[in-house]
């Protein structure tokens, strides 16, 4: 359960970034920015987006267990954007709460290990291989945890209810596409902004109970989506023949899966393991 109180999540941490103490204006915030961090733990970057000489910030950090640190009062505006542009308006730390979840980012594999751009080593049950929404090859990515994602929905809907103006929620690499990746294809990003802004509508209808819980891929090539749906972003490569999948749900036509990442396949290319 997320509060929020006086423009700070009162479960937080704080960590005040004293360089942050510009209000919003009347309208704003209007929109949620999510990021990564690219680095290796929470509290490392909310140290660091907290000192004076750093140049950027952001309202709050998300670590990997669900703990979150906040730098920045909601009135305020802080550093997160840069420069960047989106459905006709520029400079959107003017109108917008950029949150930060602890992630390193993409990673290079090297051997049976993937290496972040820091030099921490990551195991491939943490990684998943998937094509970026501005890019055409795939590269890797380290998997968001589940607590962490939670963490973040209960953030935003407390600010949805705290400040009813915010009717967006946008990734960074989709204000700022060629310079910034975050918060990349290991986020469920299509999904979660469907889920908490339009959560009166159909896809919210609870999924129903699978007709068998193992189930195996039938194509070669079966797109993997981010919901039940072809509007929905592809959440990792393409998976293969007989890939054995665990089945959570269906809906739509559509079954819930779980692999190294959840995520949606249609039907007809499923049968029972
Ligand atoms: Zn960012």
């Amino acid at each position: 359960m997320v509060t929020i109180e006086g423009g700070f999540i009162k479960e937080a941490t704080k960590m005040i970034a004293a360089k942050n103490n510009v209000p919003f204006g009347v309208n704003y915030p209007d929109t949620i920015i999510i990021h990564y961090t690219a680095g290796s733990s929470a509290e490392s970057s909310a140290n660091w987006l907290q000192r004076q000489d750093v140049k950027a910030s952001a309202h709050i950090v998300i670590g990997k267990k669900g703990e979150i640190f906040q730098l920045v009062s909601f009135e305020n505006i802080s550093w997160h954007a840069g420069e960047s542009a989106y459905g006709g308006r520029t400079s959107f730390n003017k109108f917008s709460i950029g949150i930060e979840l602890d992630n390193p980012g993409f990673l290079i594999q090297a051997g049976n290990d993937f290496v972040a751009s820091f030099g921490t080593k990551y195991p491939a049950n943490e990684v998943i291989q998937a094509v970026h929404r501005n890019e055409t090859a795939p590269r890797f990515w380290h998997i968001y945890t589940e607590a962490q994602i939670q963490a973040c929905e209960e953030v935003c809907l407390a600010l949805i209810s705290k400040y009813p103006k915010i009717n967006q929620i946008l990734g960074h690499e989709e204000i700022a596409p060629g310079r910034k990746q975050d918060p990349g294809p290991a986020f469920p990003l299509d999904k979660f902004r469907n889920k908490i802004l339009h959560s009166n509508r159909q896809d919210d209808v609870d999924e129903a109970a699978p007709v068998f819980a193992k189930g195996k891929v039938i194509t070669d090539k079966l797109n993997i989506r981010e919901g039940a749906g072809v509007e929905f972003q592809k959440v990792a490569l393409p998976l293969p023949l007989n890939k054995e999948l665990e089945v959570l749900g269906e809906r739509n036509g559509w079954y819930h899966v779980k692999i190294e990442v959840d995520g949606w396949v249609s039907k007809a290319y499923v049968a029972k393991a």
